[in-house]
């Protein structure tokens, strides 16, 4: 659910590994691309092409054994609704996401128990319609949500790891999640707003203060939810920075073309926490504050 750029990698390495897999999207130009030139892969400058089902139509398909979402954070609602039409009595419903509170999106409407998250490390970018970039290639990590090792986290990830997707269960996958956010809280938003490739905040002593408080207040947080933070999360934040100092996250690009961020799912689903538990952050309130107002110029 959702074939845009991380839909359609996931979607195009298990197809090509010898599953069954469609990709469901409401980007009409882009599925009638796919299905009428197949979906192109680039990677590392060489482009693959990936023959592959692809449709608008959620309800032409039949049912599934395994929903993955890809939609962007604030779709999630309405691609779970569309994504009922694939339910069985044992579908399994993931999502790897950023951000937090995905999971809980799906259980609104779907039973927990066919409910698994996940995170993942790698990374693709839309280049056009049928069209995408496979830009990054770290581990994706899958679990349930209770937090045991079960026959069918083993299998999804078997199924992942055959497909060439680098795959891990875990039985701490809430705090791998958080892991994740904590790099999407501090680098995110500032880079976004300060127009900063993700290096360059680590250069500058004003963005790297910044950085560090929004990073703080988002484990203070982590700690009081009871969350497993290992190590020194601020050390292992500039380290994630430092390895993709070229990029420009996501956040920023979806600034720079005057498109809406996933902000509510990052620093915004912080604050909320936060907020919940008594915890003053005030600078991820302020950074909310202001990607807010500026997605309101849009
Ligand atoms: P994207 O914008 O490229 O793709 C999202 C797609 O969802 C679009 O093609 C859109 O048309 C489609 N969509 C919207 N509503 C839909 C619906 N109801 N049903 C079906 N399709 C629908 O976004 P992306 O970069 O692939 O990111 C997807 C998610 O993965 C985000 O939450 C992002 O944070 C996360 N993520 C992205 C990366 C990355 O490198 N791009 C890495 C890790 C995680």
């Amino acid at each position: 659910m959702g074939a845009g750029a991380m839909g359609s990698l996931f979607g195009g390495l298990l197809s090509s590994s010898g599953q069954e897999v469609w990709l469901v999207d409401v980007w009409k130009e882009h599925i009638d691309a796919i299905r009428s030139k197949g979906l192109a892969i680039e990677k590392k400058g060489i482009t693959q092409n990936f023959s592959i089902n692809a449709t608008t139509d959620v309800h032409s398909i039949g049912k599934a054994d395994l929903v993955l979402y890809f939609v962007k954070t604030y779709h999630m609602e309405k691609a779970v609704t569309d994504s009922l039409a694939l339910e069985k009595e044992d579908t399994l419903f993931l999502t790897l996401q950023n951000g937090l509170g995905n999971e809980e999106v799906i259980c609104q409407q779907v039973d927990r128990k066919k409910v698994i998250l996940g995170v993942t490390g790698q990374g693709a970018t839309l280049l056009g319609p049928g069209q995408i970039r496979h830009a990054g290639w770290g581990k994706t990590y899958v679990g349930e949500l209770v937090g045991k090792i079960t026959d069918r986290v083993n299998r999804v990830a078997q199924i992942f790891q055959k497909a060439g997707i680098e795959t891990e269960v875990s039985a701490r996958i809430h705090d791998l999640v958080w892991e994740k956010l904590l790099v999407n809280v501090g680098l995110n938003a500032l880079a976004a707003i300060t127009g900063l490739k993700n290096g360059q905040i680590l250069d500058h002593p004003e963005t790297l203060r910044l950085l560090e408080s929004l990073v703080s207040e988002a484990v203070e947080v982590a700690k009081k939810k009871s969350v497993q933070v290992q190590g020194n999360p601020i050390d292992r934040v500039k380290a994630v920075i430092e390895a993709t100092r070229e990029n420009r996250c996501s956040m920023g690009q979806d600034l720079d073309r005057k498109r809406r961020t996933e902000i509510d799912a990052i620093n915004g689903a912080l604050v909320r926490e936060a907020e919940r538990l008594g915890i003053p952050v005030p600078y991820n309130r302020m950074i909310t504050d202001l990607i807010k107002v500026i997605e309101k110029t849009f």
